[in-house]
């Protein structure tokens, strides 16, 4: 019996892996995903304060053009106002001449409010600007890192699965379907359960102290009286060493 429980050992903890290697495949695509979408998340960010620095230079070049505009007209007021022939002309040119002054003041008021802003979110960029710089290579590298690990387990899935197939056809037709009922039942798949403390670690039932015994024995099939998972008690390697 001692050969045939190790093996139910082994093939439970082939079984568990593969279940955890299938899970990881299946969820593979939504995985991927999250991590494009995390660096989507940083790209848009940045390209969001890129876009805020270019309105805020393209709203700076817009009053910097009226500002000359308007110094334009100043110099055709200023020369309305020399060659004024009367009082009228001199009165008109000179209204003109304190608008336009009041106008140019206040887009460089504007202006020197752009700059400040724009320094501002130049700063921003300035401090981010490692991660500007690497963002793209951090994308493709966490990817192609999914990529190899995600290649990594399919190899190790299919390893193991062609691996327990092998070991599972040398188990006697009962302890299989066994095996099989118990694993399928349950939705952790465990058909063999290891005995963690003196309880079942499947259902947490705490073990009469002559089942420890007779689990720890390992010569014949124990099954916990609560789960009916098949029990065993693993081996420290201290307790081999004694024994050798
Ligand atoms: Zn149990």
């Amino acid at each position: 019996m001692k050969a045939e429980l190790q093996k139910l050992i082994e093939l439970q903890i082939t079984d568990t892996n593969i279940r955890r290697l299938k899970n990881k495949i299946e969820t593979a695509e939504q995985r991927r995903a999250d991590i494009e979408q995390e660096f989507e998340r940083h790209a848009s960010s940045i390209r969001e304060i890129q876009a805020k620095r270019d309105k805020l230079n393209a709203e700076r070049a817009e009053l910097e053009k009226q500002i000359a505009e308007n110094k334009t007209y100043l110099e055709r007021a200023d020369r309305n106002l020399k060659h004024a022939q009367n009082q009228k002309e001199y009165e008109t040119a000179m209204r003109e001449i304190d608008a336009l002054q009041k106008q140019v003041a206040a887009f460089e008021t504007q202006v020197v409010e752009k700059m400040t802003a724009i320094e501002e979110v130049e700063k921003e960029l300035e401090t981010r600007a490692e991660e500007i710089n690497s963002i793209d290579s951090k994308r493709e590298a966490a990817l192609s890192e999914f990529d190899t690990e995600l290649a990594a387990n399919r190899s190790e899935f299919d390893r193991d699965s062609a691996g327990r197939d092998t070991v599972f056809q040398t188990l006697p037709a009962q302890l299989a379907a066994v095996y099989n009922r118990l694993g399928q039942r349950s939705r952790d798949g465990i058909a063999v359960a290891e005995v963690v403390n003196g309880s079942c670690s499947a259902c947490f039932m705490s073990l009469r102290p002559q089942m420890q015994v007779e689990v720890r024995k390992g010569e014949q099939i124990i099954t916990c009286e609560s789960c009916t998972r098949i029990l065993y008690i693993a081996t420290k390697p201290e307790q081999n060493e004694a024994a050798a």
